[in-house]
């Protein structure tokens, strides 16, 4: 039975990339390109299931899809990829893209290709390839059901380590790389592969700073600490934030946490498709405006999450996405104020044929450890 299953697995992850390919094959036709190499370490995975991308590339014609790697995973290639690989060493790769590639107009991820390759290649080729910027960002936008189900695992084991960390772990007098490490070890032991990106644990003065990696700060009583983090899963993110009150928290940030979550929540009974990225944005905006806290909202309202945890779709004032089923989106506004303090609240959400589901199920009302 386990052979079976473990079988028809594959062969729907085979049948997976396959359609993904197909749909880069489409869009490589309306870019005037018949050919891809694949660098950017998301979209090689996406491309062929291989999970240590960072040491792969992949090249894609319209009859062919080889994954490119070395020899220290030759293994690892034959038991994950679903598409044909080859093992070569060091700067040979290019020599095997090119083999592949032939006279084909070659198209090339313009953000990610280093200067040397491209240089490189267009010596070889006699002439520039195509440029590409987002190559494969639409074709990621809309989550299959495969993908999804490894989201809702990932937001589900967030949650799980939220409600670790806060019946125990999150008190007065331990730092925060304590509680960050205490997180991070719950996830690993509970089937993550890891962190979607360095444990948010920002308390006091720190939580002025969206991106307040946790320090050696010691956790005091009176913080409004930010707990911003997710749990990667089969390379799939999650992301979420919640403020926690250690204590009674004094004004302005006991007042700014209602207005936030406010915010939040309306932001979030917004989400639907044909709501624009810039419409989702200035449902939070206008809210913390009427609050007086415009100018301390100084981030967007949210970015899309897949195998990367920041791309598309964008929430934001200069978004040009368009909400459609199937796209998750992270609904997240928050307030800073330097030597002040700050605070945020981020969801994890579907975009669904009627409106939304929410992926994060943490408790986001005002919480005092
Ligand atoms: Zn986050
Ligand atoms: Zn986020």
């Amino acid at each position: 039975m386990t052979t079976r299953r473990a079988t028809s697995t594959a062969a729907a992850a085979r049948a997976g990339i396959e359609r993904r390919l197909d749909a880069l094959r489409a869009r490589l036709a309306e870019l005037d390109a018949e050919a891809a190499l694949l660098t950017a370490p998301a979209d090689v995975r996406w491309a062929s299931g291989f999970t240590t991308p960072e040491d792969a590339r992949v090249v894609v014609t319209p009859d062919a899809a080889v994954l490119i790697t070395d020899d220290r995973y030759t293994a690892q290639a034959a038991l994950e990829s679903a598409i044909e690989t080859r093992i070569v060493g060091g700067w040979r790769w290019l020599d095997t893209a090119l083999d592949v590639v032939g006279p084909r107009r070659l198209a090339v991820q313009a953000d990610h290709l280093t200067w040397q390759a491209a240089r490189t290649l267009e010596e070889r080729l006699g002439g520039a390839p195509v440029a590409v910027v987002d190559l494969t960002r639409p074709l990621r936008l809309i989550k299959s059901a495969d993908e999804l189900e490894r989201l809702r695992e990932a937001a589900r084991l967030t949650d799980a380590a939220f409600e670790h960390v806060v019946s125990g772990g999150l008190r007065a007098g331990v730092r925060e790389v304590d509680v960050a490490l205490d997180i991070e070890r719950f996830v690993r032991q509970h089937g993550g592969e890891g962190m979607a990106f360095d444990v948010i644990v920002a308390g006091g003065h720190r939580s002025a700073m969206p991106h307040g990696v946790a320090s050696e700060r010691t956790i005091e009583r009176g913080d409004l600490v930010t707990l911003d983090f997710g749990a990667k899963l089969d390379g799939y993110h999650a992301d979420m934030t919640r403020a926690v009150a250690i204590g009674p928290v004094a004004p302005p940030l006991r007042g700014w946490f209602d207005a936030v979550l406010e915010a939040q929540v309306a932001s979030v009974a917004a989400i639907r498709p044909g709501l624009s990225g810039v419409d989702a944005d200035k449902v939070a905006r206008d809210r913390l405006a009427t609050a007086g806290l415009a100018e301390r909202f100084v981030h967007s309202l949210g970015h899309g999450v897949g195998l990367q945890i920041h791309e598309g779709p964008a929430l934001s004032s200069r978004s040009t996405d368009v909400l459609a089923a199937g796209m998750v989106v992270t609904v997240e506004p928050g307030v800073y104020e330097p030597g002040v303090g700050g605070l945020r609240i981020e969801d994890l959400v579907l975009v669904t044929d009627d409106g939304h589901e929410v992926l994060s199920h943490s408790p986001k009302g005002y919480l005092e450890v």
